[in-house]
């Protein structure tokens, strides 16, 4: 999601105009394929609802909503942090590992290269730096301590998964920019900011990243979701979930990463195109009003339909436990992804919520010489 207009505490003059703007603007798609059903002329749409027309949920009847109701009470002592092992993580080029940042951010270890999936490590999920939902949780370590990073992914462009802070930071980290992978269109924003390492993707692209200690192949995929950054840009750029697959041990190992999204039949789609995942990054946060995010945010009960849909053997819930960007507490995962399971008969093991700054190793490599 992107920023609510209460925590920003806008005058309602300002509202005003952004309401102007958001019926007076229209943008236009300069990779538009007619050929293309996701395609329009000013932008993008979903496989299996339509973002542009009228009878949608209203944003501000959320905000009105939002205005006069106490949310649910939350806990952000409840979400566990460990201190990461750095050591591991600057050292590994051969095990496939997963470390949870926060939010939609996680350190993917896979074919030698180290992949970050939407990069945040700064205060607030916000266009500003003084206002805008806050971090509710420390960040476990600062990107800084990281090993250099090779490919980012950036599954679309609201503020909680492109930072532009941390876009640059990483783009100037020592040993030269990492690749930026990003939707149709998210291009021209890094263009604007004299980013040049960047490769734009449409769904069901790949993409082969090779680089010195290794290599991955990348797709980009449908989800149910939408994109904007300003009133004016609404669905103008596309967006989407990752698929990244390399070799381990001569074995294929094949990763997945949902983005943002609604319950829909893409993941149906993208399980059957890839037979199967050996691990999934679901978000499981960000949901309520369910009248309200339905289409774009899946609850605990849909992300573990993800899961079984997409064939993930184990899954890890993102997009909770640090920012509060819905009316639903951050730490509310940690009690219904348990009763999401039984539900739908998954074992305990197979869906999990990692502690921030939590790495697990998923594969062990042979060491390569080097
Ligand atoms: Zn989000
Ligand atoms: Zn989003």
């Amino acid at each position: 999601m992107p920023l609510s207009i209460k925590t920003l505490q806008l005058p309602r003059s300002v509202l005003l105009g952004i309401a102007i703007l958001l019926v007076g603007c229209a943008s236009v798609n300069p990779y538009y394929d007619a050929t293309k059903k996701h395609h329009r002329p000013d932008g993008f749409n979903n496989n299996y609802i339509d973002n542009w027309r009228a009878d949608q949920p209203s944003f501000f009847a959320w905000q009105r909503e939002r205005w006069t109701k106490t949310l649910p009470p939350q806990d952000p002592a409840r979400v566990r942090v460990l201190a990461p092992d750095l050591a591991y993580l600057n050292a590994n080029r051969s095990d496939v590992s997963v470390t949870w940042v926060g939010h939609s951010t996680a350190l993917w270890q896979l074919g030698g290269l180290n992949i970050l999936t939407d990069p945040h490590f700064t205060e607030r999920s916000s266009p500003v730096s003084f206002a805008g939902p806050k971090r509710e949780v420390p960040l476990p370590m600062q990107l800084s301590a990281l090993p250099r990073i090779d490919v980012v992914l950036i599954s679309h462009n609201h503020y909680d998964h492109l930072d532009a802070r941390t876009v640059r930071m990483l783009n100037e980290q020592p040993g030269g920019p990492p690749l930026f992978i990003v939707p149709l269109g998210l291009d021209l924003w890094m263009k604007a900011e004299s980013i040049t390492n960047v490769h734009r993707m449409d769904w069901w692209e790949t993409f082969r990243v090779k680089v010195a200690t290794g290599e991955v192949t990348i797709h980009f995929v449908p989800v149910q979701h939408w994109s904007s950054r300003t009133p004016w840009d609404r669905n103008a750029t596309l967006w989407g979930g990752f698929v990244a697959q390399a070799e381990v041990n001569k074995q294929p190992y094949s990763m997945f990463f949902s983005g943002d999204t609604g319950y829909s039949k893409d993941f149906a789609d993208i399980g059957a195109r890839f037979g199967g995942f050996d691990f999934s990054q679901i978000a499981v946060g960000c949901y309520l009003p369910r009248w309200f995010m339905q289409e774009q945010h899946v609850n605990e009960e849909d992300a573990v339909r993800i899961h079984l849909d997409v064939k993930s053997k184990l899954s890890m819930g993102v997009h909770w436990g640090t920012f509060r960007l819905c009316d639903d507490a951050i730490d509310a995962p940690i009690d219904e992804l348990p009763k999401a399971r039984r539900k739908l008969g998954v074992a305990d093991d197979a869906f999990l919520l990692f502690a921030l700054g939590e790495t697990r190793v998923l594969a062990r490599g042979l060491k390569t010489q080097e």
